[in-house]
C-alpha cells in the first residue's frame, strides 16, 4: 500500500509516493514499512536508541514547526515515535 500517510515505522519520515524513499528487502524487493536509511537489503540500519532518534529530529521538527519549544518537540517526537513498530517491543 503506497499512500501519503505512509510513514517509516523506525525513523517516522514521511515515505511519500516516488518509491524513493523506501527500504529493500533481502531479494531488492520495496519495502513498504521502512525508509531506504533505516532499512536496506532486509537489515536495519538503525542501530541507535529510541532517545537518540528523538534527539536527532527535534532540529528538523523545529524547522518546520519554529513556533514549538525543544522541550515540546522532544515530547511529540518521543510520543510519535515510540507508537511505531520497530519500537513497540522495545520500551523499557
Ligand atoms: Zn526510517
Amino acid at each position: 500500500m503506497v499512500s501519503d500517510d505512509n510513514y517509516c515505522q523506525c525513523c517516522g519520515i514521511m515515505l511519500g509516493k516516488s518509491g524513493k524513499m523506501y527500504g529493500t528487502n533481502a531479494d531488492s524487493s520495496k519495502n513498504n514499512e521502512y525508509c531506504g536509511y533505516c532499512y536496506r537489503n532486509g537489515e536495519f540500519l538503525y542501530k541507535g536508541t529510541l532517545q537518540q532518534m528523538v534527539e536527532s529530529r527535534i532540529p528538523r521538527l523545529r524547522v518546520l514547526e519554529p513556533e514549538i519549544s525543544e522541550e515540546e518537540a522532544r515530547k511529540i517526537l518521543t510520543d510519535r515515535l515510540s507508537k511505531l513498530d520497530f519500537w513497540a517491543d522495545k520500551k523499557a
